[in-house]
Parts: C-alpha cells; structure tokens; sequence
C-alpha cells in the first residue's frame, strides 16, 4: 500500500532522540539538549527587520524560481569576497534550505543506478537523498587518527565509470574537521564532479576553510543560512552549479517547490549584507565553548585523537563505554537527562561515537557534563 520509497527512507536518528527527549520534558524533567545540530542563537536582528519591512511593503508573492536576483548577486559578492573565486548569479539556484538543494541538485545529476562517493561518517541524508533519486552511494572509510580526512587515494580506489559525484562536507558534520587544502586540491582533479557542502562556513575556529570553487569549477556548493545565520527556520539555502545544470534544476524547482519563500530571501540578503559583526561574535562564543567542551570529555574518558576546529560538533569516542551508540544515546538521555547524537546515525565507522554539538550555552554544556561525570560514576 506504502510505496518502497517511502518505507525504506530511514528516519533520522538524532530527530528520534530530540522527540524522546521532548517527551521526558513534558514529564517535567529538565533536558540539556547537546543532540540537535542547531545554533542556540536568536536571528540577527538586522535579518529580522529586513524580513519585516519585506512584508509590509507587500513582498509577499512567488519570487523569480531562481531566487531574488538581489540575493543571486549578494551570494556571488560573498563567494568573491571571501574566497576570490568568481560566480555569476546566473549559476545560483536559491531554494528552501539546503537539503531541498540536495534533492534538487542529485535529481539532476544521476541516472539510475550512477554512483556518488560518500566518507562514513557521513551527513546521514546525503546517502538517503542519493537512495531516493535513484544513485548509489559508496562509502569511502575516514579514520579517527586522520581527523576523519579522506585519504584521496582510497577515493581514486573507487572511481569508475559509474561514479558522477564525490561529495564533501567541510567543516564537517558530524566530526567538526576542517579539510586540508592539499586534500582538497587533489580531489579537485579527480573526474567526477565534486560535491561541496560549504554550510558550515564560517564556522571555522583555527586555519580556514576553503571553497570548492577555488580548485575547480567542476564542482557544486551546496550552501544556506541556517548554522552561520543562525536561520534554520527560515528554510534558505543555495546551490551554485556549473551552467547547463541551471535549467534542469530551475525546472525541477517549478515544479516542486516553484521559488523559495519571498520575504526569507529579502531577510537573507540583509544577512549577507549587514550580518558580519553579528555573526563573529556567535563564532567567537562557539569558540569559547569548544575550548570547554573537548578537555571536558577527555577527562570523562571520551576520546577525541584529532581536535575539530569548525562547525559546532565534536564525535567523541565512547567505545570504552560501550559499543552500541543508540542503547548508550538512549540511556544518557533517561538517566542523566542529556541528549547526545548516537554516532550509528553517521555510518558504521562512527558506531561506538557519540556526537556532541555545542550549540548550547556555556553553563548548560558544564551542566551536561557534571551529569555525565555523575552518569558514568554510577557505573563503576
Ligand atoms: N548539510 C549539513 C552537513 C547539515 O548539517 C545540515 C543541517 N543539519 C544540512 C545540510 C541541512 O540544512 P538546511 O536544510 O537547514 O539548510
């Protein structure tokens, strides 16, 4: 009756632990949410004032299926100025968030059957996505001791005539690693297209991050609002894409979406204009509190063999507690009233890992921590 596709979708695990926890706080019980992969931050509020203007002067109606030609050229004045690297806003495609980009980008890319190259760990819906359009992911093993960098001759190892993409995702969800350029620049020269997940730009703590565009231009960047801006709700993201793929994906858009929601793009382009110092000062906090988090948990007897440096997670090794990331995710979350992502949720490789994000105040993460200091006490 239900149709395949849709029941072999798998759910999201980190959602099923943030809905169990909601279901102990309606019990009264007062939950330290370390699971969610969403900043704590209000919106800035020169965001918000453009939104509200936007919508008392009437700029409440479909906008171009591209996005706003404003926030196309704003978007390509941003890659320019933070990475020199030239974009024509005719190669943007603004959609409602990221992920609706994904789906629209591999829709476009991959017949059936075609492969795209994922790490494991891996960002759990770029398999699913790829799934449901009909391509294959194949993993490529990234190991702790390398920071969970991909070795770019174990990708070569699997390229064929069937691989289209090769996705990356850096700074990364879920283990926080920025790339090294080296790395980078190797994957560039590889055939298939690179896939570049740049949502957690920005969001880098030491070196920097680079854009996929300044190694090749046969390559997407899949980007959005939601962690730099602190925008999840707004549902805002963009994909800028080699030329002849504009079409068919603005095709797809009409169809599925037809634009993104008008007054979320006017508020973004304030973002992108106006947001700077507002945005600096959530990185320099996310800073701040990375530099608690990490010792914390090695004194806990996490293990953490390569420090992250960007996005706001950490995926520490529990092993020594237990093998099975989910029993050990639940039960946190029942005895010591702290949400933690079990690390199956990211690939076999990250089975016996707890993902950790620090998009919580600094006195709710001590918190968390002095009730897993507590936590695991009890079981000695
Ligand atoms: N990519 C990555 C790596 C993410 O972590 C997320 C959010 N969890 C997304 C994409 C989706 O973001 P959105 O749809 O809110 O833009």
């Amino acid at each position: 009756m239900i149709s395949k596709k849709a029941q072999e979708i798998p759910p999201f695990l980190v959602m099923e632990v943030l809905e169990k926890a909601q279901e102990f706080e309606r019990r009264g019980e007062r939950i330290i949410h370390l699971e969610v992969g969403e900043p704590d931050f209000d919106t800035p509020e020169c965001v918000n004032e453009a939104c509200y203007r936007a919508i008392c002067e009437g700029k409440t109606h479909y906008t171009h299926s591209l996005g706003l030609m404003e926030l196309r050229e704003a978007i390509a004045g941003d890659y320019w100025k933070r990475y020199q690297v030239k974009v024509s806003p005719e190669q943007i495609l603004v959609a409602s968030g990221t992920s609706p980009a994904l789906l629209l980008l591999f829709s476009a890319l991959l017949e059936e059957g075609e492969e795209v190259i994922l790490s494991n760990p891996y960002y759990p819906c770029y398999p699913n996505i790829i799934r449901y359009v009909g391509g294959v992911p194949v993993f490529v093993d990234v190991l702790e001791e390398e920071g969970f960098q991909y070795l770019p001759e174990m990708i070569q190892e699997k390229i064929s005539a069937r691989v289209k993409g090769i996705m990356i995702n850096s700074p990364s969800n879920p283990t926080g690693n920025v790339m090294e350029p080296g790395r980078m620049e190797k994957i560039a020269g590889f055939s298939p297209y690179v896939v570049s997940d740049e949502i957690y730009h920005g969001l880098v703590y030491e070196g920097k991050a680079h854009s996929i565009l300044e190694f090749t231009d046969h390559a997407f960047v899949i980007n959005g609002f939601s962690k730099l801006y602190a925008m999840t709700g707004w549902r805002l993201g963009y994909v800028i894409a080699p030329r002849e793929f504009i079409r068919p994906m603005q095709k797809l858009q009409q169809n599925l979406f037809i634009s993104a929601g008008s007054f979320a793009q006017w508020g973004a382009l304030s973002g992108l204009k106006e947001a700077d110092e507002d945005v600096e000062k959530m990185r320099a906090i996310y800073d701040q509190r990375r530099r608690f988090l990490i010792p914390r948990l090695r004194q806990l007897g996490f293990g953490i063999k390569v420090e992250p440096t960007g996005a706001f997670y950490v995926l520490a090794n529990a092993r020594r507690f237990s093998r099975d990331s989910y029993g050990l995710a639940f039960d946190i979350l029942k005895e010591a009233n702290v949400g933690v992502a079990p690390g199956i949720d990211f690939g076999s490789n990250a089975e016996g890992y707890l993902r950790f994000s620090y998009a919580n105040s600094l006195e709710n993460i001590e918190e968390a921590m002095n009730r897993l200091e507590r936590y695991f006490e009890r079981d000695k």
